[in-house]
């Protein structure tokens, strides 16, 4: 049962084959055994029939024996001289004597027509057999055989009569068969027919059954002593009554055969069957499991392309696909345990801000400073082709440059002045085509071991430096800058004290209506008059006012100098004179919970309507929690106090998504920053529309030239504040501002950005690199 024989043919088929093969060989089997029973029978047949023509032969011999006397009975009545003819004595019963001619001699009881009959079959007799001794018949009378034997009579020579005389004697074939102990034969289980063979047609002269039997074992009786050529007296023939053939045990075994092909086509039926149903099993497992393979495999290969993903997520940006922080992070590690290592000359780190990037989300959708960061990262690129660089996304508006291996500070200050010469061609983004303004801080480290976050704090330092200066430039670190920074950290012991001590003070920068050409307001700006540092602005102080929490009581006291100011300045302006303060409120300051409570207060109790006051909030730390600021700010709102967004353009939000706040006015951070007017006009004109479909007012912040203020009130933008119209003051200076109504703008304050020119050296591509102490940066307005 090979395999392939299993699956071509139904299971019925090898039971069928199994069957036929189990059946040949059986029925061969049967007839074997039964041609050997036959055989058996046969030999022992063969061996009865030989006994019973024994038995027969010998009755024969004594029938001959019995025709001898007679002979020799009438050879003595011959000598004693009595004719052939006359012969006195009496043959013996069933004998008789003739003369050669046939004529009967002597007869005694002989049946006169038996002695005739056989005499006549004796003259039948060819001549040559009838002259010798021997047997006749058997010979038919009435109803029964006779067999006979006869010789002649031996005689003396004298006697006339030798040779010429005959003894027969004869016997009925059923007596002699008597005598032969024929009867049991039949009793031995045999049929059996005894013939006359010297007939043609071999009379059968008895038989046990009516039909002549079918392929019998036969044997010649032939008596001895007959003398005779002529062939055997009598045949026997004899078969078993059964048959050869053992019908019943061939039943048996037949019924056994088929018994057994049954049981064994069953058997293999079964099997087959069993074995097809499990191969169709295994088959259908087989099956499952490769498709459970092929599902896993596919699995594994989603799993290991999630895995790519996450690995290239982890290490890059997802709107840009720059690298992003992390990667950088490890790239300078790197850098600088290889620099440590003596394996590196020098390297750099430079810090690219790129400005105004709120105003392109806003205007030119809210992914585009995306696809301009990503421009602007790709000719950075291009600049530094050649060198050993990384390139990553530091900020949302911030690329940051890996110098890995330079050889002096010199190559660092080039590569970012190329760099920040890279602003100057326009990039065409969304059909538009815009500039934009970098400032960059940078650093050369050429040895000693530094970790990576003190390496980049050096840039960052420069940077902040940088965003310090009224014109967009790069600024590389020195440890003078460093020092300062360092010398915040001294600050926060201060700051506690210095509320108690009085050491804040405010300035008040007047804010412009354009179309009035008057002063609408003032900005209260805070200032810390330090003891050992002298004058200090509030970017100085204010992140760590914020991180320790001092920016809460620092920023009631500011509300407080405020209002009481506002209380003076209303007593000595006119009556109907308008104006208002406004104070800076830090995201910090919105989680003093007694907020709302305090200005309430401080209302009340300096008799200040609130609409001379109003608070401007950096869209930078709102945005972080929507929520919590809305409530505080609804509450201010709700009190009549007007809300401004201040420094927008430099943070990261959009004006729609700060427009779910209160807000009423909004203060746009700079609006002329780059030296490519037109393109600012353009930004800056999509923005005051946008503002006044908000329905908010605007404020343009840091104006420093006239054409910039020019440009503003063309563009229709509410208020204006800025050097150009005034640094800030102090209070009595503003209240004087205040009281000329309406003042025109080109009479306040300085006419020229009071900016104090540092000292600073110029890159070929007037890049300023400054080389000056922080303060001297940020000079006050005389
Ligand atoms: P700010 O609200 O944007 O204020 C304007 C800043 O720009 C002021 O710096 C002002 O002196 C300066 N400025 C005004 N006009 C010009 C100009 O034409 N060109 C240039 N380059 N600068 C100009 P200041 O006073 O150093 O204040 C810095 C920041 O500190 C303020 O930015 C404000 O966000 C914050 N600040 C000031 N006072 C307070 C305060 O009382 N509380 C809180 N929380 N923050 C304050
Ligand atoms: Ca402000
Ligand atoms: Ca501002």
């Amino acid at each position: 049962m090979s395999r392939i024989g299993l699956r071509r043919y139904p299971p019925w088929m090898s039971a069928a084959a199994v069957a036929a093969i189990v059946l040949l060989a059986g029925a061969r089997l049967i007839t074997l055994s039964a041609a050997e029973h036959a055989a058996e029978l046969r030999r022992a047949a063969q061996d009865v029939m030989q006994h019973h023509v024994h038995l027969i032969e010998v009755q024969l011999q004594a029938l001959l024996e019995r025709a001898r006397q007679e002979s020799r009975a009438a050879a003595s009545a011959d000598m004693r001289g009595t004719a052939a003819a006359s012969l006195p004595a009496i043959p013996a019963r069933h004998a008789f004597w003739t003369a050669d001619s046939g004529s009967l001699l002597g007869a005694g009881d002989a049946d006169p027509s038996i002695s005739r009959a056989l005499v006549s079959e004796w003259l039948a007799a060819p001549p040559r057999e009838r002259a010798t001794a021997g047997f006749l018949g058997p010979v038919r009378y009435g109803s029964q055989w006779l067999v006979a034997a006869q010789l002649p009579v031996e005689s003396s020579a004298r006697s006339p009569a030798s040779g010429r005389a005959r003894a027969f004697a004869y016997e009925a074939l059923e007596d002699l068969l008597v005598r032969a102990d024929f009867g049991r034969l039949p009793s031995e289980g045999y049929d059996f027919e005894l013939l006359a063979p010297r007939d043609a047609a071999a009379r059968p002269l008895l038989r046990s059954r009516p039909a002549a039997l079918e392929a019998p074992v036969s044997g010649e009786v032939r008596p001895a002593g007959a003398g005779r050529s002529a062939g055997a007296y009598l045949r026997l023939a004899i078969r078993p009554r059964s048959g050869w053939y053992p019908m019943g045990s061939i039943a048996a075994e037949v019924t056994l055969l088929a018994l057994v092909t049954w049981a064994l086509a069953f058997g293999v039926y079964d099997l087959a069957y069993s074995v097809r149903h499990a191969r169709r099993a295994l088959t259908t497992a087989r099956e499952r499991l490769r498709a459970v393979n092929a599902r896993l495999s596919t699995e594994i290969e989603q799993h290991d392309a999630l895995q790519r993903n996450l690995e290239h997520a982890r290490y890059h940006d997802a709107a840009t696909g720059l690298p992003n922080r992390r990667y950088f992070m490890g790239q300078l590690d790197r850098a600088l345990r290889e620099l440590h290592a003596r394996r590196r000359q020098c390297l750099g780190i430079i810090l690219i801000e790129i400005e105004r990037f709120t105003l392109i989300n806003d205007t030119l959708g809210h992914t585009a400073g995306d696809d301009l960061l990503l421009q602007a990262a790709q000719r950075f690129a291009g600049i530094l082709e050649g060198t050993e660089y990384s390139l990553a996304r530091w900020g949302a508006d911030q690329c940051v440059v890996l110098l890995s291996d330079v050889e002096s500070a010199a190559v660092v200050r080039a590569t970012a002045a190329a760099l920040h010469a890279a602003r100057q061609e326009l990039f065409s983004l969304r059909r538009h085509r815009v500039s934009i303004a970098t400032r960059i801080g940078f650093t050369c480290i050429a040895r000693g071991l530094r970790r990576p976050e003190e390496a980049l704090r050096e840039a960052d330092v420069a940077l902040s430096v940088a965003k310090r200066q009224p014109a967009p430039l790069a600024v590389e670190y020195t440890t003078e800058l460093g020092d300062a920074a360092v010398s915040l950290v001294n600050l926060e012991a201060d700051l506690h004290l210095a509320l108690e001590r009085g050491e804040f003070g405010l300035l008040f920068q007047p804010i412009f209506e354009l179309r009035a050409a008057a002063v609408a307001g003032v900005e209260a700006l805070l200032r810390w008059r330090h003891p050992v540092e002298g004058m200090l602005s509030p970017e100085r102080f204010l992140s760590i006012a914020e991180e320790t929490g001092t920016i809460i009581p620092v920023t009631r006291w500011v509300i407080q100098q405020a209002c009481r100011l506002i209380d003076d300045w209303k007593a000595s302006l006119p009556r109907d004179a308008g104006f208002f303060v406004s104070v800076n409120l830090s995201a910090a300051a919105l989680r003093d919970p007694g907020l709302g409570q305090h200005v309430r207060q401080t209302l009340a109790a300096t008799h200040v309507a609130p609409r001379y006051l109003k608070f401007e909030l950096a869209e930078r730390g709102l945005i972080e929690n929507v929520s919590g600021t809305r409530a505080v700010l609804a509450e201010l709102r709700s009190m009549g106090i007007e809300l401004m967004l201040d420094d927008f353009g430099t943070g990261y939000s959009s004006l729609s998504h700060l427009q779910m706040l209160p807000f009423d006015y909004v203060k746009i951070d700079r609006p002329f920053a780059t030296r490519n007017e037109r393109a600012d006009s353009a930004v800056t004109a999509a923005v005051l529309q946008m503002s006044s479909s908000l329905g908010l007012r605007s404020v343009a912040e840091l104006v420093e030239t006239e054409a910039a203020a020019r440009s503003l009130a063309e563009l229709g933008c509410d208020f204006a504040q800025g050097y150009y119209f005034s640094a800030p003051l102090e209070a009595a200076e503003a209240l004087q501002l205040l009281r000329r109504t309406p003042a025109p703008a080109t009479n306040v304050g300085a006419t020229e950005a009071p900016v104090a020119a540092p000292a600073a050296v110029r890159s070929a591509d007037e890049t300023l690199i400054l080389e000056v102490p922080p303060t001297m940066m940020l000079p006050e307005p005389p």
